[in-house]
């Protein structure tokens, strides 16, 4: 046995037990390892997911993965997340299919673990009772509730949505199907944001109909913004442009829209010798200067990005809708540096809001059973704790006891969104997949402790029960059913697919 197994089952002895997780995982037998499947469970089935699944498989031969999904649906915010117009970006699912087809791949739909709240209608397995069944988890969950603000109105208006709700009920995510956000009130709409999600959402605000009616975008989504009185979108962040997280080609996309004009930025916020500074930086303040083709005078709609606000309450009109957000102007220390610290100036600012968004980030939260096995979540990060590498941490015991701190739970593993944070696109969540693909191989092979997997059965000693709670259990030739019957509703109205937006929908697509 080598250094680091050694190290590893050294600690686990001297440590006293912390879970029932801990107290199998002690018991743990390499002998064994190489003459059987390596079994892993995947929880989630968005990139880091399929990613993660692909890199094990290439690494560690006879790996079994069983992907479990709490949606009846596949691909994760590629399907629900990423923008419509955008159908490029969704030829990952090309390479998601291909480790899909694998004997050895095993996808399980409609079937969340660890109970992921009101959010799925979907069937529950514990993840203790799961874990007993394989080698190795890995928690690619992502990121399912979203960041507020925590400014007055923003509970009590109508008319305030999150990016994460608007982006999801115009992607078909069922548990927004029946959001219907109000876009008739007036003719302003305020983002608070600079990210690329904000801008995804300016987009289809201001994008022509006939256009998006081309994309996968919903039916429903086309027959509101159809009848959206929206032209002027202000898109408002805290810093300033130096310090903007959008990125070029999302930017240069919104200056592109037919008809749609750009007020210009403030320019006291721009360094003087653009070219001086890198390319990339560069290449953006180029772009924000230089604004759009079309002239404000002449727009059908307008947009523009509104710098050094920090918001400070929503203000309602009667019958309970928003009509204004008050800002606090903010004043940045150091203008220029992309990693300036700003404050606030207590001059306050108001922009009439017919309907707000706030597009400040996505957040995930520990699922439930985390505690009863020992896995450590960080809520102010809202990630799985672990060493980087998507190693996980195991909960500390006892707070002076720093052994504890640093070890981790054999077997359990995280990668995506869930492990470093709701930021980073697809090929970042690829690299990071790839990272804890890479630190799982590198475990099983040099003999390190894995969790203790009874009789190495996987999805097949689960099934029974799950089956028996009378679940629809989605499997990947039910999710080529499905994907087969959107096709056929797209062709339809001359579009690539039109999505189901119900889980009901869906299953019966699959012929349940
Ligand atoms: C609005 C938006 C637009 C984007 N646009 C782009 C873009 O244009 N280009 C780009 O490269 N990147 C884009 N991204 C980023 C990209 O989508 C992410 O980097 C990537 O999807 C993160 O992958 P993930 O697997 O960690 O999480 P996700 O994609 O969120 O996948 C997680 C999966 O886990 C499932 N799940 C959750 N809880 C459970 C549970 N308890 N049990 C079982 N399953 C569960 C979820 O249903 C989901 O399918 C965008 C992101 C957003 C939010």
């Amino acid at each position: 046995m080598n250094s680091v197994a050694k190290s590893w089952l050294c600690t686990s002895c001297r440590r006293k037990a912390t879970s029932p997780l801990a107290t199998r995982v002690s018991r743990y037998s390499t002998s064994t390892r190489h003459d059987r499947p390596f079994r892993m469970a995947i929880v989630g089935s968005g990139p880091a997911g399929f990613y993660t699944a692909y890199r094990v498989m290439s690494k560690i031969p006879k790996t079994k993965v069983d992907m479990f999904e709490a949606l009846p649906v596949p691909y994760g915010l590629v399907r629900f997340g990423v923008a419509p117009d955008h159908p490029e970006v969704k030829n990952c699912q090309d390479k998601f299919e291909e480790v899909a087809s694998s004997p050895d791949f095993t996808f399980i739909g409609n079937v969340s673990i660890g109970n992921a709240g009101a959010h799925f209608d979907a069937c529950t397995i514990p993840l203790a009772s799961m874990m007993r069944h394989y080698d190795a988890i890995v928690f690619a969950y992502g990121a399912s509730e979203d960041k507020r603000l925590g400014i007055p109105g923003e509970s009590e208006l109508k008319g305030i949505y999150s990016a994460r709700e608007f982006v999801g009920w115009y992607n078909g995510l069922p548990e927004y199907a029946d959001l219907a956000p109000d876009l008739t009130n007036g003719d302003e709409a305020v983002i608070i944001g600079q990210g690329n999600v904000a801008l995804d959402v300016a987009r289809m605000l201001l994008e022509n109909v006939d256009v998006l009616r081309k994309s996968d975008i919903t039916e429903a989504a086309i027959e509101t913004l159809l009848k959206s009185r929206v032209k002027r979108v202000h898109i408002v962040g805290r810093r300033g442009p130096m310090q903007a997280a959008f990125t070029i080609k999302e930017v240069r996309e919104l200056m592109k829209l037919r008809d749609v004009g750009f007020h210009d930025i403030d320019m006291s916020l721009i360094p003087d010798e653009i070219s001086k500074l890198p390319r990339a930086r560069r290449r953006l303040m180029d772009i924000m200067v230089k604004g759009s083709a079309t002239r404000i005078d002449e727009a059908a709609k307008s947009w523009s990005l509104d710098f050094c606000l920090s918001p400070l309450e929503f203000l309602g009109r009667s019958g309970g809708g928003i009509e204004s957000t008050v800002f606090e102007r903010t004043s940045l220390a150091s203008p220029f540096d992309p990693s300036s610290s700003v404050t606030g100036t207590a001059e306050k600012l108001t922009i009439p809001s017919s309907v707000a968004f706030r597009s400040i980030g996505y957040k995930s939260v520990a699922l439930p059973g985390f505690d009863e096995v020992g896995i450590s979540f960080n809520d102010r990060k809202g990630v799985i704790e672990n060493d980087g590498l998507g190693r996980v941490s195991r909960i500390k015991s006892d707070e002076s006891n720093t052994q504890h701190q640093e070890s981790h739970l054999p077997g359990v593993y995280c990668a995506g969104w869930v492990k470093r944070g709701p930021t980073g696109v697809i090929a970042s969540t690829m690299e990071d997949a790839f990272s804890t693909g890479d630190a799982i191989a590198s475990d099983w092979n040099s003999g390190a402790p894995f969790l203790q997997a009874e009789n190495n059965s996987g999805w097949d000693a689960l099934r029974a029960g799950v089956e028996r709670g009378k679940c629809r259990v989605i499997q990947w030739e039910d999710w080529r059913k499905i994907d087969k019957a959107e096709r056929e509703r797209g062709l339809l109205v001359g579009k690539e697919r039109e999505k189901f937006t119900s889980t009901t929908e869906m299953l019966i697509a699959a012929g349940s």
